[in-house]
């Protein structure tokens, strides 16, 4: 037992909590500026590239929800972390057709939905409830970039709404100069799900949008969930 002491006070232990409960905080204070209570907002520890255990200090400093961007990845930590048996999983990288039977029994919520081929792989290899999907939206029109074209999610919706079920949008914008150069992106992107929401009757309740450089301007836009990996975790692994 003096042995586990040591380890719960060392210095991993100590500055994983700080971060992780300032990241916390600052959630809070975003949403109190923007109305919102605190609750409101789903932190999404992102940990790629990070060893599981480093992830059983942040799950320890309180995070249940982990975003990985590559299902094998994701797949090799879920093993390694089976007996933290209350985390939720999230698919955050864009989803390769031949990963998709592999990260159906891994994930909760898949933030990369963009292709009806996908939806309906995804439906074809799913015998029991609908699987959860956000729909990527590239809401800058990055050439580079996974996602749909604004103007093309409401039939994407139309297409898949009857096999998988959309909880909302997710977006990752252009890399902004700061912060506050992703505004306008998040912005977009809630104004189209307010739209969507409207015109398709669906509630799409879900915006994932914000990560450690600009999370505090994707809550006061709207953000429901925040994907955050170098401000708990620290600098990435590589
Ligand atoms: C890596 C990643 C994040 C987290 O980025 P940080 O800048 O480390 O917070 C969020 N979303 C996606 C899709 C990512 O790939």
């Amino acid at each position: 037992m003096v042995e586990m002491k040591e380890y719960l006070v060392s210095d991993l232990e100590r500055e994983t909590c700080e971060r992780f409960n300032s990241v916390r905080e600052r959630i809070a204070a975003a949403t109190r500026r923007s109305g919102r209570t605190p609750d409101s907002v789903r932190l999404v520890a992102v940990s790629k590239t990070q060893p599981p255990e480093k992830m059983r200090a942040v799950h320890r400093a309180g995070a249940r929800e982990f975003g990985e961007n590559y299902v094998q990845e994701a797949v090799a930590k879920r093993a390694a972390l089976a007996d933290l048996s209350d985390i939720r999983w999230h698919l955050i990288g864009h989803l390769q057709r031949n990963k998709v039977a592999q990260a159906l029994g891994c994930f909760g919520l898949i933030h990369s939905l963009d292709s009806v081929h996908l939806a309906s792989r995804l439906a074809r290899l799913d015998e029991t409830a609908p699987v959860e999907v956000l729909i990527q939206v590239n809401v800058d029109d990055e050439a580079t970039k996974h996602g749909v074209a604004p103007q093309e999610v409401e039939a994407l919706l139309d297409a898949v709404r009857g096999i998988v079920k959309v909880s909302g949008l997710m977006t990752i914008p252009a890399p902004p100069m700061a912060a506050e150069g992703s505004r306008r992106s998040f912005a977009r992107l809630r104004e189209l799900r307010d739209d969507l929401a409207r015109s398709t009757g669906l509630e799409l309740g879900e915006l994932s949008m914000g990560m450690s450089d600009d999370f505090e301007v994707a809550i006061e836009e709207g953000a429901t969930i925040v994907r955050i990996g170098r401000a708990i975790f620290s600098e990435r692994v590589r």
